[in-house]
């Protein structure tokens, strides 16, 4: 097997073995070793083993590169993983199975089936947010597939993807799953190959270069983007509940997810008792000085320390807005006053800080959201159940909770992808397997009998009778 790291050159050009790599992959996949279910069940198997026998190593990766506290890393990285690869386990056998699907009259008699055939070698491309998880879910559905993979960690997460690219192989099946390291040249070489499926997880500017990347072959993608994720609150919310759960889900991993609560729009009557209390919130989760909490993470770089520093220029700071670039800290911040072209509300925040918009009512939230791009995330706290279904019905998004923040990711049987500018297919439990497999139309007819109406020579009668089978 080819060497594991694609190597960069002091020039910047990749010394590049990838195509060896999927070469030798490809070879592998051609075998057919991967597509029995016991080998399927083995990988799975040699991932949960993993997860556990690794799991300190994997924790301190995280807080080495995120400063992640235990429950954090723990519960978005390892648990939900596991999670994951238990239920694939255990429904595998199940969704390998030929589905069985009606036949039409015209195909009659015979019997008509879906099969799931893995696609062959495929790329999983990795953030640096949750650098694990976004590595190893999507691979629980490449390899349940039947499929090769290589996977790609951010570099900007260095410590996890070099504890990926060191135990990851000494698990799987190296001759199916190999780690490349790396950044731009090293993806970019690998995206010059030809893959038969990209995952692909990270902002929309590096998603259209891997869509483009992935045209030339006719690739099909999958785009996790991301965005800003609004979250309404009307007046009918449960303002304990709404502060509670918005502060939990904006400050978690300091902000960095995906699906984090961007920005909230508020209905003015409650505005300002919503901001006392998400202030409350802050102070019980992290104290007087969230500098100090063990619980609270920091943001992975300087040069994202420095933007989201520039975002907090000239706002009207409610809460927090202490910086400290040394220790890579941003404070927990509040922002009020604040205007649709704000700087803070031209870019996807991705860090601690949380702006707050009144709005006037339900309908004038619904058109705030729809004059920005279709969201990965849409959040509404009402306790009004008719306010929550007109922002359902008059809004999109990738997905929605309400009266909570980001828990739809932890059901399984929900497919997690955007929609628009937040990405397109989903993956996460079934879906995952779906997406990393062909769907494969199978009619199984027997010789006979062979109605003459199918057949030349055509005649009136024939034609007549045709027409009754549709
Ligand atoms: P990133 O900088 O780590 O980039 C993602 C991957 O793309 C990395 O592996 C990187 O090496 C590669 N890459 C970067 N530039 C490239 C280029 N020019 N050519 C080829 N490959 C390149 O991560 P990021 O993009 O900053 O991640 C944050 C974004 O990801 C946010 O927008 C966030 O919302 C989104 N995100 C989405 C999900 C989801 O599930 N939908 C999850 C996490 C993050």
């Amino acid at each position: 097997m080819p060497e594991l790291r694609v190597v960069s050159t002091p020039s910047g050009d990749v010394d590049s073995p990838a195509p060896a790599l999927v070469g030798a992959l490809r070879a592998y996949f051609e075998t057919g070793a991967t597509k029995p279910l016991s080998w399927r069940l083995s990988q799975l198997d040699a991932l949960e083993h993993f997860l556990k026998e690794r799991e300190q190593d994997i924790l301190d990766a995280l807080r080495a590169d995120l400063g992640k506290p235990a429950a954090e890393a723990f519960g978005a990285e390892i648990g939900l993983t596991l999670s994951e690869i238990r239920l694939t386990r255990k429904k595998l056998a199940s969704w390998m199975k030929p589905e069985r699907v009606r036949t039409s009259l015209l195909a009659m008699p015979g019997r008509s089936y879906i099969y799931r055939e893995p696609l062959g070698v495929t790329l999983i491309i990795a953030p640096w947010n949750y650098p694990f998880q976004l590595v190893v879910l999507p691979l629980i559905g490449a390899i349940a597939a039947g499929n090769c993979a290589v996977v790609k960690p951010s570099e900007i997460s260095s410590n996890v993807s070099a504890l990926i690219a060191k135990w990851l192989p000494k698990y799987l099946d190296r001759r199916a799953v190999q780690v490349v390291e790396g950044g731009v040249p090293e993806t970019t070489a690998l995206l010059r190959e030809k893959w038969d499926y990209i995952l692909y997880t990270g902002n929309g500017t590096v998603g259209r270069i891997v869509m483009e990347a992935a045209a030339k072959h006719l690739t099909p993608v999958t785009l996790e983007l991301g965005g800003k994720s609004p979250c309404i609150v009307d007046e009918s919310a449960d303002l304990d509940v709404a502060a509670k759960r918005i502060v939990y889900g904006k400050f978690f991993n300091a902000g960095q997810t995906c699906v984090a609560p961007d920005y909230v729009l508020v209905h003015d009557h409650v505005h300002d008792a919503l901001i006392n209390r998400m202030v409350s919130m802050i102070r019980e989760f992290y104290g007087d000085d969230p500098k100090q909490s063990p619980d609270f993470a920091r943001i992975v770089n300087e040069r994202h320390h420095a933007r989201l520093t520039r975002l907090l220029g000239n706002t009207d700071v409610v809460t927090g807005g202490e910086t400290d670039v040394s220790d890579r800290y941003i404070a927990p911040t509040i922002l009020k006053n604040v205007k649709e072209d704000d700087a803070v509300m031209q870019e996807e925040i991705f860090g601690p800080i949380l702006p707050v918009i009144s709005v006037s009512s339900v309908e004038s939230a619904i058109g705030f959201v729809n004059r920005h791009e279709k969201p990965l995330a849409l959040y509404v706290f009402a306790g009004d159940e008719a306010a929550q279904d007109r922002v359902l019905s008059g809004t999109s998004a990738g997905g929605t909770v309400l009266n909570h923040v980001w828990l739809h990711l932890s059901v399984p049987e929900l497919p997690f992808g955007g929609v628009g500018e937040s990405g397109m297919g989903a993956y996460h439990g079934r879906q995952s397997f779906e997406t990393f497999s062909h769907r494969r139309s199978v009619l199984k007819k027997p010789t006979l009998p062979d109605p003459p109406i199918l057949f030349p020579p055509y005649s009136a009668r024939k034609l007549h009778w045709l027409k009754k089978l549709f």
